[in-house]
């Protein structure tokens, strides 16, 4: 499984899933969950619409998936970040649940490229450093033999440098 790190906005992306920062009750939003409504089309939200009824939303740290629309994607899941409280919350094993609980549901419809935006640390405020550290190891310690490519793109400097750094070291 090849890690890529990309400079950019997540809904250009040509892979097979795009990973969406949602809110728990996949309301759409700002940010990246607001880009991706944006870009996809409105078939998106009829979706999560749907998962909402029938399941009441997604729980922090789980993954749902839905259409990826208008999106060049196969697929598009949505998975829901935890809001930073300090830090003695489970804020990081709900952060590395996201991104392994992604994995899973990737696999699970054998796509095999997948693309994350930094989960949580836009408005839900999850310092960029360590969640940067956070997504990289739960990527790294998920052994696929479906998926061949993970890309982490980040839409600002701040954490561009930290995961250019961190996929360095
Ligand atoms: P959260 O509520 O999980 O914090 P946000 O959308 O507020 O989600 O922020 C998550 C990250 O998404 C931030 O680091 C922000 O810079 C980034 N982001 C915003 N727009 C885009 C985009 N179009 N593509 C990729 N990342 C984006």
């Amino acid at each position: 499984m090849e890690l890529q790190l990309v400079k950019g906005d997540i809904t250009q992306m040509h892979v097979d899933a795009i990973v969406n920062a949602a809110n728990s009750g996949l309301m759409g939003g700002g940010g990246v969950d607001g880009a991706i409504h944006r870009a996809g089309g409105p078939e998106i939200m009829n979706e999560c619409s749907l998962i909402r009824e029938q399941e009441g939303g997604c729980p922090t740290g789980e993954a749902v998936m839905t259409t990826g629309g208008l999106l060049p994607v196969k697929k598009l899941i949505h998975t829901v970040g935890p809001i930073w409280k300090g830090g003695n919350n489970g804020e990081k094993d709900k952060l590395t649940a996201c991104y392994i609980n992604s994995l899973k549901l990737a696999e699970s419809q054998h796509l095999q490229t997948i693309a994350f935006p930094n989960i949580s640390t836009g408005v839900y405020g999850y310092p960029k450093e360590e969640a940067a550290q956070v997504a990289i190891n739960a990527v790294k310690s998920f052994k696929s033999k479906v998926l061949t490519k993970v890309v982490f793109v980040c839409y600002d400097d701040e954490n561009y440098q930290f995961y250019q750094q961190f996929l360095s070291e």
